[in-house]
């Protein structure tokens, strides 16, 4: 029941409703599109905030679907968490940005900043239950000659809430091999704060919501004691903090100023092709 989670609020959505048809056409194209090669990669920076470089790159899936055009990962992940293509799904934008990845890190070999040297992925929780994730991906990162420790995965907040220890042990598995584990959307889920410890989490990445009311100058006095709590409270267990979706300077320098490690958002570039990132990265080195 755990793994139709995500697939509940999207039928109780009105607007989701009266695309009741396309989204049943979807369902049926997606192993289709899968074989075909509809799918690609988007790739958005990580910035550090203290010194602007880019540290790493968030995969973003997207689907060029021959009627509908690019459709965004949120038409189209819950479908395919339904319908378990998500496990091959998952596996190839696994397989796909580790790749990339081992490009940017080749070019960094000539070149101290061709490219990102992380790759965040994010983890649906039908991948976490499936028995092969671990070894797939350790499959998958040897093939391309990637190490462990260029690799970070994502896992929603809401994934974790509850889950028990089948559910925590791949992600233990992956902290002992230097795999990072992020929690993503944090702050949108029930977070029991304790709950974090017994988590192998190294990375909170605070949820768009929180950043909102730091858009303008200055900053909404509460968000900014939350986000500072926030961050404190992350230090102090030995979490970096990331922050999403920042799209101003503003926003940036505030973040800055709270502590905050990482940041994401349009304000740096939205998600792009693989070959932005080098020009991204070769700006911030001169800059
Ligand atoms: P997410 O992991 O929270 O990803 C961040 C989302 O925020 C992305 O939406 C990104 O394009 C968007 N974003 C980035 N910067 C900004 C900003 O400054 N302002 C605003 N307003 N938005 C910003 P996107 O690409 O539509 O992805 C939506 C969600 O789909 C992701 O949320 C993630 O949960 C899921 N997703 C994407 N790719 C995958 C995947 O390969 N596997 C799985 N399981 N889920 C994925
Ligand atoms: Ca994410
Ligand atoms: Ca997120
Ligand atoms: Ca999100």
């Amino acid at each position: 029941a755990k793994s139709a989670g995500g697939n509940r609020s999207e039928l109780a959505d009105p607007e989701a409703d009266a695309r009741a048809i396309t989204r049943h056409g979807l369902t049926t194209a997606l192993p289709t599109a899968l074989e075909r090669g509809e799918f690609f990669i988007e790739y958005q920076p990580l910035v550090h905030l203290g010194d602007g470089s880019v540290r790493g790159a968030e995969a973003l899936v997207r689907w060029l679907h021959p009627q509908h055009g690019v459709l965004g990962p949120d038409r189209f992940i819950p479908l395919a968490e339904h319908t378990g293509l998500i496990v091959p799904l998952g596996r190839w934008v696994l397989e796909e940005s580790i790749r990339q990845a081992r490009a940017w890190r080749e070019r960094h070999g000539e070149d101290a900043a061709a490219g990102p040297l992380r790759i965040n992925v994010n983890l649906s929780p039908c991948q976490l239950s499936h028995p092969g994730l671990v070894q797939d991906t350790v499959d998958i990162l040897e093939r391309a000659g990637v190490a462990p420790d260029a690799l970070c995965l994502e896992v929603t907040e809401s994934a974790l809430i509850g889950a028990d220890d089948d559910l925590l042990k791949p992600l233990h598995r992956f902290a002992e091999m230097g795999v990072d584990i992020a929690l993503d959307d944090f702050g949108t889920g029930y977070s029991n704060l304790a709950n974090l410890r017994r988590l192998p989490v190294r990375i909170l990445k605070l949820d768009r919501s929180f950043t909102r009311g730091m858009q303008q100058f200055p900053a909404d006095p509460v968000d900014l004691k939350i986000v500072e709590g926030i961050v404190s409270l992350a230090h102090s267990l030995d979490l970096a903090v990331t922050v999403e979706g920042v799209e101003t300077g503003a926003q940036a320098e505030q973040l800055r100023i709270l502590g905050c490690d990482t940041a994401q958002g349009w304000y740096y570039a939205r998600p792009g092709p693989p070959e932005r990132l080098h020009d991204l990265a070769l700006v911030d080195a001169t800059g």
